[in-house]
């Protein structure tokens, strides 16, 4: 099969197991169930061609997880606002496209806890609960506020940042799926909110009780699909630009890495490259 990456899409089945697909752009059956493919060997071979995710325009080089240079300067999903959401800039009418901004960012976000390679604090959109905790790889994670929108959210994860980390040590999080009980997790997000609770009372007065408010801290742990998992350290990740083939067998999945043969790949980290998959 050929076709064009795709972040794969994932969803929870009974609560837990996480299902994942493989989309390929411009290919007629379109996505790969993933999951049925895991104990078998596969090969994904990158053609050299890659295409903007937004414009579909050839371009040599892939920035922002797919786009071509034009859209990466010019999409407001390629602002720096996206990985820095508390400097959203909308109020200032400096949106690059304000209904854009309108229909992503002024609307309901959750500030979350999970844990991956460690604790960690993240923000979603309202939608993207729980397919992005799935994207990063986390063993447990709840919700715990629900914001008025983006800039709250980066707002109130700016503020957690000097109690916990809001990044993911990727090589740990592939090899250890080692994670705290219900018990344990619920334990550290409540001391964390106790630690929390003077920043977040005054940000509660400054924007209104209702801009942010608390849910209700109810665990979601998602279940990889991962069989036999051959590799003990990694080095790197696999490189389509340095090696096109990646061969061997699909042991398993987590976040939005594949494990195949003694390697692993960021499948979303490819978006946009043309690539012949063969199983
Ligand atoms: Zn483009």
């Amino acid at each position: 099969m050929q076709g064009s990456l795709r972040k794969m899409t994932v969803s929870l089945c009974d609560q837990s197991g996480v299902l994942y697909s493989l989309p390929l752009n411009g290919n007629k059956e379109r996505a790969v169930p993933i999951n049925e493919l895991i104990g078998k060997p596969i090969t994904i071979t990158a053609t050299g061609k890659i295409n903007c995710v937004s414009c579909g325009a050839d371009t040599k080089k892939s920035y922002h997880q797919g786009y071509c240079g034009e859209c990466a300067a010019s999409l407001p999903e390629c602002d720096s606002c996206r990985v820095s959401p508390e400097k959203c800039h909308y109020s200032q009418g400096t949106c690059r496209d304000p209904k854009w901004g309108e229909e992503e960012c002024l609307t309901p976000h959750f500030v979350y806890i999970s844990f991956t390679s460690g604790y960690k604090v993240g923000i979603t959109r309202g939608k993207n609960v729980p397919s992005r905790w799935l994207d990063q790889g986390a063993l447990v994670a709840t919700p715990i506020f629900e914001v008025r929108e983006r800039l709250l959210s980066g707002v109130v994860e700016d503020a957690f940042r000097e109690h916990v980390s809001d990044r993911t040590n990727w090589r740990t999080m592939l090899l250890s799926d080692a994670a705290p009980s219900d018990e344990e997790f619920k334990a550290h997000v409540a001391q964390l909110m106790a630690l929390m609770k003077p920043a977040i009372d005054k940000l509660q007065l400054q924007y209104g009780a209702d801009a942010i408010k608390l849910t209700p801290i109810d665990p979601v742990r998602p279940d990889y699909p991962i069989g036999e998992r051959p590799m003990q350290k990694l080095s790197g990740t696999h490189n389509f630009d340095k090696q096109p083939e990646l061969s061997g067998v699909l042991h398993g999945v987590k976040g939005q890495y594949l494990y195949v043969g003694q390697s692993v790949v960021n499948i979303r980290k490819f978006a946009g490259y043309e690539v012949n998959l063969s199983f």
